[in-house]
C-alpha cells in the first residue's frame, strides 16, 4: 500500500495550492482528482470541437499576492494584466463602460468610491489573510491576531472605520445608493454581490459580498482561470507533488476517530497521517466519511449548511463578434445586463418559487477576444453566467427546460447585441444539476457553501469544522467552502496548508 505524508482530495485551485505549499515544506504529497484533468471548475472546457472556455469562472482578480508567492507562480508563467472594464448594458446594447478606476457616469462619486476601497484594503486584508479566529484557542493565541486586526482598523481613521464596520450587515443596494445616483452604474456594480448567494441586492448582508469582491479586485490572470491552473500544475510538479487524475475517492479510512488514508473507487487504498479534502465539505463529510464515524451533531450541521445552487452557465460558439450599441464589434469583452437594482431583485424573486429569472440576468465574458486560441480564426466564444437558475427548478431540469432556458438566454443576449442569434454555431448549457454531476458540487453551488455572514470566518463551513479542522483527527478541509471563502482563488487552500 502506497504511503504519503499528506493526501489531497481534489485537484481544483485550492487543492493544487495546498499541495504545492505542503510539498515546499518537504512533505510527500499526492493529489487525487476524480476528473481526467486538474483544475476543478477552473479547468479548460472544450464544449464543441474547436471551441473552449478557460474554466467556468470569469474572474481571477481576487488572486492574492500571498498565494502567488507561496507557490512561486511567477516562475511558472503566471502573468497578470490590468482588469478589463465591463459594459453595464442597456437593452439596446448601449450603456456605460466601467473601468477599474473610472466610469463613464457618476464619475466623481466613482473616483471617491475607489479611493475609499483603496484606503480600507489593508484593514480588510488583515481580516481575510489571517486564519479564522478560533474561540477554542487559548487566549494568548487569540489576542495577537485580534490586536493586529484592531490596529489595522484603527489606522483607517474614525470615518472610514465606522463606514467599514457598517457595511457587512447592509444590503448592497443601500450601500450603493449611499454613493451613487446613476441606476445603471449601481446595477452593474451590484452583480458580484449576488454570485453564489440566495439573495437579491436588497437582502441584508449582500454588501459584505460586494465589499470583498471590490476591495480585493486586483489585476487578472492573463489566460484566465485555466492559465492559473497551468502555472499551479507546473509549480506542483517542480516541488515533487504526485498529481493523479481519474482517481475518485470512494471513502476515507478512519479508525478510532482518526483518519489514516483513503479508499479509491477501484478498491485501491492509500495511507497518510493527514488527509486534506479540497472537495466540497458536504461531499466530504456526508459521503466520504464512513457512516459510523459521522458524529450526529456534525451531520446535522453539515446538512444545514446552505449551499443552494443558483447559477447556470451557457457557452456559445459564434462565427462573428457581437456588436453592442454603436461600439465597434469586439471592443468590449465583459457585459452585464440588468439596468436597475430592482431588475436584479426581481431576477432573484423567481428562484424563491422554483423558477428562473425572466429575463435571465447575464454576465457575459467574450473570452476569445483576449485569447483567440479558444475559437477557430475569426470565430468567438461567449461564456455566460446566468444568475438565478435554481437547483430545485419546479419543473425539473430536463432536456426541454434546459433548451427553454438556453433560448431565453440567447434572446436576452440578442436584445443587447442585435443579430447575434444568427451567428451561433454551437451551444451548451450547464445547470446546477450538471455542475453537481460533472464537478462534484452536491447542490451545484460554485463556492461549496453560500457566502453569508453566518457562514464566513470561524463559521465557515460550520462551527464544528472551522479553521480547516474537522471532528475527525487528521482530516482537514481546504476548499472554497472554508475560510475565507470562494472569492479569492487558492486562499482557502493556502490557509488549510498552514493549519496542517
Ligand atoms: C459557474 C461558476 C462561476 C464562478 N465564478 C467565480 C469567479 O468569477 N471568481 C472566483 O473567484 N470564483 C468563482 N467561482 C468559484 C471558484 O470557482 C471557486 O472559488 C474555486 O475555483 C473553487 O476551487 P476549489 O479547489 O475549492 O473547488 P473545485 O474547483 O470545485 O475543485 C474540487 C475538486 O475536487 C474534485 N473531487 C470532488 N470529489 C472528489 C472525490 N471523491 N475524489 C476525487 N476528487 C474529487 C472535483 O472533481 C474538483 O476537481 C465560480 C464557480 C462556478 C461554478
Amino acid at each position: 500500500m502506497a504511503t504519503h505524508d499528506v493526501i489531497v482530495i481534489g485537484g481544483g485551485i485550492n487543492g493544487l495550492v495546498a499541495a504545492c505549499v505542503l510539498a515546499g515544506q518537504k512533505r510527500d504529497v499526492i493529489v487525487l482528482e476524480r476528473r481526467d484533468v486538474m483544475g476543478g471548475i477552473a479547468a479548460t472546457r472544450v464544449f464543441h470541437p474547436g471551441y473552449s472556455v478557460p474554466g467556468l469562472l470569469h474572474d481571477t482578480h481576487g488572486l492574492r499576492e500571498s498565494v502567488i508567492e507561496a507557490c512561486g507562480l511567477w516562475k511558472h508563467g503566471l502573468t497578470l494584466h490590468p482588469r478589463r472594464p465591463f459594459l453595464a448594458a442597456e437593452p439596446d446594447g448601449h450603456g456605460m463602460l466601467v473601468h477599474a478606476d473610472t466610469s463613464e457616469r457618476d464619475t466623481e462619486a466613482y473616483a471617491r468610491f475607489q479611493a475609499f476601497l483603496a484606503r480600507i484594503r489593508g484593514g480588510l486584508a488583515a481580516l481575510v489573510d489571517a486564519p479564522a479566529p478560533s474561540l477554542g484557542d487559548p487566549l494568548r493565541k487569540l489576542v495577537w491576531p485580534a490586536f493586529k486586526t484592531g490596529r489595522a482598523l484603527r489606522r483607517l481613521g474614525r470615518r472610514d472605520m465606522m463606514e467599514l464596520l457598517r457595511i457587512p450587515s447592509m444590503c448592497a443596494a443601500d450601500w450603493l445608493n449611499d454613493w451613487f445616483d446613476d441606476e445603471l452604474l449601481k446595477a452593474g456594480l451590484a452583480q458580484p454581490a449576488l454570485l453564489g448567494t440566495w439573495a437579491g441586492p436588497w437582502a441584508a448582508g449582500t454588501a459584505a459580498n460586494l465589499l470583498f469582491d471590490l476591495a480585493f479586485a486586483g489585476r487578472e490572470v492573463l489566460g484566465g482561470p485555466a492559465a492559473l491552473v497551468e502555472s499551479l500544475v507546473g509549480a506542483c510538479r517542480e516541488r515533487g507533488v504526485t498529481l493523479r487524475s481519474g482517481a475518485t475517492i470512494a471513502s476515507l479510512l478512519v479508525r478510532e476517530n482518526r483518519v489514516h488514508g483513503v479508499g479509491l473507487g477501484n478498491g485501491e487504498e492509500l495511507i497518510a497521517p493527514a488527509v486534506l479534502s479540497c472537495a466540497d465539505p458536504k461531499h466530504t463529510l456526508l459521503d466520504l466519511v464512513p457512516i459510523v464515524h459521522r458524529p450526529p451533531d456534525l451531520v446535522r450541521e453539515i446538512r444545514n449548511l446552505r449551499a443552494r445552487g443558483t447559477l447556470a452557465k451557457v457557452h456559445l460558439a459564434l462565427d462573428a463578434a457581437p456588436k453592442f450599441g454603436d461600439r465597434e464589434p469586439g471592443s468590449v469583452d465583459r457585459i452585464r445586463t440588468g439596468t436597475t437594482l430592482d431588475d436584479l431583485e426581481r431576477a432573484f424573486d423567481a428562484i424563491k418559487y422554483g423558477g428562473w429569472s425572466d429575463p435571465p440576468l447575464l454576465d457575459i465574458n467574450l473570452v476569445s477576444l483576449s485569447d483567440p486560441g479558444l475559437a477557430p480564426r475569426g470565430h468567438h466564444v461567449a461564456s455566460i453566467l446566468v444568475h438565478f437558475a435554481p437547483a430545485n427548478l419546479k419543473a425539473g431540469w430536463t432536456a426541454p427546460t434546459k433548451d427553454a432556458l438556453t433560448r431565453a438566454v440567447i434572446e436576452e443576449f440578442n436584445r443587447h447585441a442585435p443579430g447575434i442569434a444568427d451567428h451561433i454555431v454551437a451551444r451548451e448549457i450547464l445547470t446546477p444539476d450538471d455542475l453537481a454531476a460533472e464537478y462534484a458540487l452536491p447542490t451545484g453551488h460554485p463556492f461549496h457553501g453560500e457566502h453569508a455572514l453566518d457562514q464566513l470566518l470561524s463559521m465557515r463551513p460550520t462551527p464544528a469544522c472551522a479553521q480547516h479542522n474537522t471532528p475527525i483527527s487528521g482530516l482537514y478541509l481546504g476548499s472554497a467552502g472554508t475560510h475565507p471563502g470562494g472569492f479569492s482563488p487558492g486562499l482557502p487552500g493556502l490557509m488549510a496548508a498552514a493549519r496542517i
